[in-house]
């Protein structure tokens, strides 16, 4: 069952040849899978799921085939992303990985790095995990306190990371760290770095959400050791770094489509014979409209990341406002969920 319309605008035929391929396979994946598996969608973690998705070509994509990539366009990873996303599919072992970490190794990594990670990543044999937040530093990312000290032969590292999703499962996280306190200048002093999850000297523990469930976590560094060869880009570049990444983290369409499972579930609930026609309406009215427009935007960073265009927010008033103009495909939307 097909469970989105995804011809709401018009992509290259290449990476629309590619949606059927993925269909395929994912309805054979996912045969097994109850509507409560689908719905926790990329929180779904399954590693086997990840090596088959990458002996597809799946995972990285874009990367230049030297380092395990398979050189497609980004419009094509955004087909596989989609498709996935909207059946519910366990990605959570590889997406960080493929979307972020790999993409910033391949920026501001060194050769060694990118040889030793990259071909791992795209096999979907790596899991990384983000370390940004702590516990006083969340939308003032800036205000990182976990200290990274230069010691011989790399950095000593303590403080404490937090909502680190998937550390408890994932081998590397990608952290940024304060190298250098530079007296009111936060931006300045950061540093990325690999940080192997199983290192001596680093602790974790989970964070449980209110539904039970557990993929938060808390990490504590204490005097762990961090070798200089895991120092991402340049020390005292991190600030610059992270917001490349960031930028990769938010272009996606795991903003929107993640619930789409969970949406389609509550529907076919609530939209029971007598409300049906109504409920069905409504639903289709505020989602063809919202994921739409949200599609478009999704679309449009993507394709100019791929380009390395850059991003001006003026020019993508107009693309919105052509959208929210446009009648929202709502008879097409609802067909889907027979
Ligand atoms: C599902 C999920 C997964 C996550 N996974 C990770 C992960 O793997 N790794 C990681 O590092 N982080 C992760 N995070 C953390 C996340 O990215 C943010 O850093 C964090 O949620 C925000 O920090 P905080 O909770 O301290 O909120 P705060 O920064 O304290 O913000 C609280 C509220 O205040 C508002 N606010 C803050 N500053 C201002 C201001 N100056 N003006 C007006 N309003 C303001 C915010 O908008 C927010 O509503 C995850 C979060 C979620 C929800």
């Amino acid at each position: 069952m097909a469970t989105f319309n995804f011809e709401l605008s018009t992509l290259p035929p290449e990476a629309e040849a590619l949606r059927d391929e993925v269909r395929t396979f994912l309805k054979q994946e996912m045969a097994q899978y109850r509507p409560a598996d689908r719905a926790r969608s990329w929180g779904g973690f399954n590693r086997d799921f990840s090596r088959r998705m990458g002996e597809r070509g799946w995972i990285g994509m874009t990367w230049p085939k030297k380092y395990g990539g398979h050189e497609r366009t980004a419009l094509e990873r955004y087909v596989v992303l989609e498709e996935t996303l909207a059946a519910g599919a366990p990605v959570s072992a590889h997406w960080v990985a493929d979307r972020q970490s790999g993409p910033l190794l391949l920026r501001f990594g060194t050769e060694e790095q990118r040889q030793r990670f990259l071909p791992r990543i795209a096999r979907g044999e790596l899991a990384f995990a983000i370390g940004m937040s702590e516990p006083d530093s969340g939308s003032d990312l800036a205000s990182v306190r976990t200290r990274a000290e230069k010691v011989a032969g790399g950095y000593k590292v303590n403080g404490t990371k937090i909502w680190t999703s998937n550390a408890h499962l994932s081998e590397y996280a990608i952290a940024l760290f304060r190298t250098k306190v530079v007296p009111d200048k936060k931006h300045e002093g950061l540093s990325q770095f690999l940080v192997d999850l199983k290192s001596p000297g680093i602790s974790i523990r989970p964070i449980i959400d209110l539904a039970g469930g557990h993929h938060f976590n808390e990490v504590h560094f204490q005097d762990c050791l961090v070798p200089d060869d895991m120092l991402v880009g340049k020390d005292g570049e991190g600030w610059k770094q992270v917001t490349t990444e960031l930028g990769f983290e938010r272009s996606g369409p795991e903003r929107y489509l993640s619930s789409l499972q969970l949406v389609i579930e509550l529907i076919r609930e609530v939209a029971r014979p007598l409300l049906e026609l109504v409920a069905r309406a409504r639903a289709g009215s505020l989602d063809a409209g919202g994921w739409k427009s949200l599609r478009m935007l999704s679309l449009e960073l993507v394709d100019r990341l791929g380009s390395h265009a850059r991003m001006e927010e003026d020019a993508l008033v107009p693309v919105v406002e052509e959208i929210l103009d446009d009648d929202t495909d709502l008879e097409i939307w609802t067909a889907h969920m027979n």
